[in-house]
């Protein structure tokens, strides 16, 4: 037995939904290392740097600015920069997380799961409660009438 066959025809019909949005995608928001679980800032990590090397040179300037502790070991021209643990990682600003909420989109449609005559994505959640209240008001009126 399926849900009793409404009264009204669907175009008589008005129909409010809160559906998540699957247009966008789920919004992800950015963790620092400890709540990232990253396995640099539990463990600490070594940055192996050849100073022989522009590059290593300029690292090596990065990772003494950085503001990091670390103990550097050196064997000719390697450099081994040992960061003890509890200290964010380079990559501390790119670990997100995803969120479980999707963005809501506010729809109002003509007609109901029978068919639907139209759509409207509202825009903002104060008119979807608008609409819908003057929506009531006007079928209790009807019904009032008779
Ligand atoms: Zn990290």
């Amino acid at each position: 037995m399926g849900a009793p066959e409404p009264l009204l025809p669907p175009w008589a019909r008005k129909t409010y939904s809160l559906v998540a949005d699957k247009s966008k995608p789920i919004p992800q928001v950015q963790i620092d290392c400890e709540e990232a679980n990253c396995e640099h800032w539990r463990e600490g990590w070594v940055t192996t740097l050849d100073l022989a090397t522009e590059q290593g040179r300029e690292f090596h300037k990065l990772a003494i600015g950085s503001g990091r502790q670390f103990e550097e070991r050196r064997q000719g021209t390697m450099a081994y920069l040992h960061f003890f643990p509890g200290q964010p990682c380079f990559r501390a600003t790119k670990h997100f997380a995803l969120t479980d909420e999707r963005p809501a989109l506010y729809l109002i449609r003509n007609g109901d799961e029978r068919q639907y005559t139209s759509r409207t994505v509202v825009p903002r959640p104060a008119d979807w409660v608008d609409d819908f209240r003057e929506h009531t008001e006007t079928l209790s009126d009807e019904i009032k009438k008779g």
